[in-house]
């Protein structure tokens, strides 16, 4: 298996401790992200580090761009569909189709474009982990987020099924609340209230979800296929008793 690993977002949050993750245990990272100056002072720190890790500028909507970068890199080990954006809280009788588009050209059909050119340049023992979340279930007041990741998980599984004959596995990690700045738009107030709903009672540290992510794209996970792996500390599970 080819020990190049290709993160999408990986300038910060959830995306960055991946690609340090998979650069521990040995792989060439690509790591690739829109923001130009943040993917590349990531990319210097994780060097700074020890680790093998190349910042490229990436936008995951941009076909052009994405097909181009993968010709380049030749044959590829893992792909983390990590990049995703969320959006303000608004209710279902609020939401413009302006809003549901602008989220789904990113979580689902740039991961949806990312993935194809990745699988293209994959043999057997190639590795597929998308990046969904707990959010996918269901909850209120960011439907078009739901759906993104409801697709995510679908994808993931679709994609699962064709790729299974060519010894490439597809599996989905859906975290619950992570300390990142994607929480950002969250009053303190709010946060507070979210975090307290947390089996831990606090966001996770990304680097709790990148431990799912790097089982997930290692040889030994080769049986684990078209899998969620809910990284949520277990409040999907379902309500602490009264
Ligand atoms: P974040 O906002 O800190 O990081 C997201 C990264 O994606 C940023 O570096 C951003 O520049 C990049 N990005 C955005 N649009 C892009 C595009 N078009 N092309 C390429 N890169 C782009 O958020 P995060 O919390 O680290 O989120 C990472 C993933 O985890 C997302 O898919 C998110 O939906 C998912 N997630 C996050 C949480 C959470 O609580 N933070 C929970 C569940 C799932």
């Amino acid at each position: 298996m080819s020990k190049t690993a290709v993160v999408t977002g990986a300038a910060r949050g959830i995306g960055q401790a991946i690609a340090k993750r998979l650069g521990q245990d040995g792989f060439g990272v690509i790591a690739t992200d829109i923001d130009a100056d943040e993917v590349a002072a990531t990319a210097a720190a994780l060097r700074h580090e020890g680790l093998d890790v190349t910042g490229h500028v990436l936008d995951v909507r941009d076909r052009a761009a994405v097909a181009a970068l993968f010709s380049r890199l030749g044959t590829i080990g893992v792909v983390v569909n990590n990049a995703g954006i969320a959006a303000e809280l608004l209710g279902i009788r609020e939401l413009s189709i302006a809003d549901f588009r602008r989220l789904f050209a990113v979580n689902v059909a740039g991961l949806f474009i990312v993935a194809q050119e990745a699988v293209a340049r994959m043999s057997a023992g190639g590795r597929v982990v998308n990046i969904a979340s707990r959010g996918y279930l269901g909850g209120a007041g960011a439907s078009h987020y739901v759906a993104s990741k409801a697709a995510v998980v679908g994808l993931t599984r679709a994609m699962a099924v064709e790729l299974r004959w060519q010894g490439i596995t597809v599996n989905a990690v859906a975290p619950g609340m992570v300390d990142t700045r994607m929480l950002g738009g969250f009053s303190a107030q709010m946060r507070r209230t979210l975090e307290s709903r947390e089996p831990s009672g606090a966001a996770a540290d990304p680097a709790a979800i990148a431990e799912s992510v790097a089982f997930l794209a290692s040889p030994g996970a080769a049986f684990v296929n078209g899998q969620v792996l809910l990284t949520d500390g277990g409040k999907s599970v379902g309500i602490p008793p009264l």
